[in-house]
């Protein structure tokens, strides 16, 4: 089959659906990993160039040990080269768990009479918001059912609410959302509060496993879930997060995928997705899933790499769902986000931290239950530098990703001082003595990797502002 990686530019059109699984699987079927051809691929992927769908199906076919290393080791040298050794820090908080959908994995769904069904009161939100402020978060995710209850009107108000919160020196400076697909009315609405990014995951991108997960509720719309992001970019929110859930279909349809609503995205707005989230099936309550598609941990490792060679400029989020140990490794593989501190029950922020997680698995089960500090603690340990940066969103570098990668010396210039400047924050106002001590022996590590002595003396001025009490001061 004779591929032109421009054919979309030419084939897509705003609103209309774009995936054709035949085509998919042909991409599959006919793809055969040699390791020169495994090492050509990855060195256009090093070479900054987004990879075709004829390339990304040699890499979900490869099964040989060593060319699965060397993707790995790839996808390791791009998020050295490109993105470096920060981690961005963040934290869901579940606004609200009403649900007419009746997704078969989730344990909101309409038909779970056990789940408690529950929306923060505007004062609940605030509470919860502080105690996520006490630990030293500053970028949410807000979670919601899909509901009549969540109207644009509810999730822009309840964005609103969030800035407003602060707490000494806590304050939530970007705020995300992941909710259930709008019209372009209800898309401006959202914008309009400020959000930050706007996810939705089509959970599987194979209509016909679409349809055998998702039997009634609006969510049964597979095109409708599927152009969602569309109406997004023409509401003017250029700032949009896809997914898809492993687990419920072949992980190689569902990577081949992602990269094609990415290239669909390209066309018809000239702008990728801002991230990628590759959540993996977690047990629920009133869960009953055929384990035929379940991803095991080897092949999500590989995964993650490959999306990583496949899209080099788009952050990659990965969360609480997976164990420490599997973060860890994935890590070094190109994920720029994870969250940290995560609690899924609707309010748990604000309750007591006694309460066991895993006791209430409502929704679903989360895998790494450390407390923010913790994951801190650790990142430092493992020599990567936790940052709260939300600079490019609020100086209207809008994406902030494709800049990153794209603008020589980005990194060097905005995000690296960044996260040492949120970091001193986070350790002047909420680290324990040995964290800070190990915090800012790794500030004083990155900041000797910059090379101008101007710059060098223009962050080091800044920590010291922010030593003496002054805040959010970026670049
Ligand atoms: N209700 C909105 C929707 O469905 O798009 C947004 C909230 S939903 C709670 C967020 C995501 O959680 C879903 O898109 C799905 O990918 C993920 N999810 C649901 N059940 C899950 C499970 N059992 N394990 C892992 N992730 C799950
Ligand atoms: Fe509802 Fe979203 Fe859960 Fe589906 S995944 S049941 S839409 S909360």
């Amino acid at each position: 089959m004779k591929f032109n990686p421009e054919k979309y530019a030419i084939k897509d059109k705003p609103m209309t659906p774009f995936i054709d699984k035949d085509e998919i699987w042909d991409f599959i079927n006919n793809a055969k990993p040699t390791k020169e051809r495994v090492n050509e691929i990855i060195a256009k992927s090093l070479s900054k160039k987004r990879l075709n769908l004829e390339e990304v199906a040699v890499l979900v076919n490869t099964t040989d040990k060593d060319q699965i290393e060397d993707i790995k080791n790839g996808a390791r040298t791009l998020k050295e080269n490109v993105y470096g050794n920060r981690i961005v820090l963040f934290a869901p908080l579940y606004v609200g768990n009403y649900c007419i959908n009746n997704c078969k994995y989730c344990g909101f769904k309409a038909s779970n009479k056990k789940a408690k069904r529950k929306t923060l009161t505007k004062d609940e939100l605030i509470e919860n918001v502080k105690a996520l402020e006490e630990h030293g978060q500053k970028r949410l995710i807000l979670v919601y059912g899909e509901h009549t209850k969540y109207s644009p009107e509810f999730i822009a108000d309840s964005v609103k609410t969030v800035y407003n919160v602060k707490k000494d020196n806590g304050e939530i400076r970007r705020v995300n959302i992941n909710a259930a697909p709008l019209d372009i009315e209800g898309f401006k609405i959202v914008k309009e509060a400020g959000i930050g990014t706007y996810q939705v995951f089509q959970e599987t991108y194979n209509p016909d496993a679409y349809k055998e997960f998702h039997q009634s509720g609006k969510k049964a719309d597979y095109n409708y879930r599927l152009t969602s992001l569309d109406r997004a970019q023409e509401a003017g929110l250029d700032d949009v997060g896809i997914g898809a859930l492993f687990g419920l279909y072949d992980w190689r349809f569902e990577v081949m995928s992602l990269v094609r609503h990415t290239n669909h995205l390209e066309a018809c707005y000239n702008v990728g997705p801002h991230t990628i989230s590759f959540p993996r099936l977690q047990d629920a309550s009133e869960y009953d899933i055929d384990t035929k598609h379940d991803v095991s941990d080897d092949n999500f490792a590989k995964l993650v790499a490959i999306l990583r060679l496949a899209v080099p400029y788009t952050g990659l989020i990965l969360t609480a769902r997976e164990p420490e140990k599997i973060r860890k490794e994935v890590l070094q593989y190109g994920c720029s986000q994870i969250d940290a501190g995560t609690k899924l029950e609707i309010g748990a922020y604000a309750e007591n931290p006694e309460v066991d997680q895993n006791l209430n698995k409502e929704q679903f089960l989360i895998n790494d239950t450390r407390t923010m500090a913790e994951v801190i603690d650790e990142l430092l340990d493992d020599g990567y530098l936790p940052s709260f940066c939300t600079a490019c969103y609020r100086l209207g570098r809008t994406g902030e990703h494709f800049m990153e990668f794209s603008v020589p010396g980005f990194i060097k210039r905005y995000c690296t001082p960044n996260a040492m400047l949120t970091l001193s924050e986070y350790l002047v106002d909420y680290a324990s003595k040995e964290t800070a001590e190990k915090g800012w022996k790794v500030i004083e590590k990155n900041l000797n990797k910059l090379k101008d002595q101007k710059h060098i003396m223009e962050v080091k001025n800044r920590i010291e502002r922010i030593k003496n009490g002054e805040r959010d001061l970026y670049f």
